[in-house]
This record gives C-alpha cells, structure tokens and sequence, in this order.
C-alpha cells in the first residue's frame, strides 16, 4: 500500500518515529507476498477501527521490529527505539 500516514499536531519529535515506524511497514510490503501483506493491511486497518490498543497489535509491532532493526538509535527519544511509544511485543 505505501501510504505514508503523519497526523496532523503530531509534535515534532515523534515524528522521525512515525516516519521509521511506516518504513518498517515498507520493509514488511518487501519481504512479504502480495496476498500476505494484503491480508495484514486490511487486518491492521479493522484493528485500528475496533481495537483501544491498536500500537500492540501485531502488524504494528511487527513493523516496529523490522524499522528498529533497519534504523540506527539516534538522539532523538522518541525514535523507533523508544519501547514506550513504538511497542515491539504484540498483546493481540
Ligand atoms: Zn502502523
């Protein structure tokens, strides 16, 4: 899918993890099937809609992962490596 989604008011120190986290999201699109990746986006997008947790699903902490793997720790707090903010163990 490839979207890029930053929203809007998101103060301007998280927003290098937003962007690593949506590149881990691009690192899944690469190593996985079409049909696979299909079927995580749209699982993702209801757990969005129906979940209060949605930073532990799966897909999401799964990006956090491969984006922490790929990313360097930087200065900034609140880069891929913050726990708190970029969660890599899924509860659902
Ligand atoms: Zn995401």
């Amino acid at each position: 899918m490839g979207v890029i989604f930053i929203p809007k008011n998101t103060p301007a120190g998280i927003q290098l993890g937003y962007v690593q986290h949506e590149y881990g999201h691009y690192l899944q699109e690469q190593s996985l099937s079409r049909s696979v990746y299909n079927k995580m986006a749209i699982a993702s997008f209801l757990d969005a809609i129906f979940s209060n947790d949605h930073s532990h699903f799966w897909v999401e902490t799964d990006a956090n992962v491969r984006a922490a793997a790929f990313f360097p720790p930087t200065l900034n707090k609140a880069d891929i490596h913050n726990e708190a903010l970029w969660p890599k163990v899924p509860n659902h």
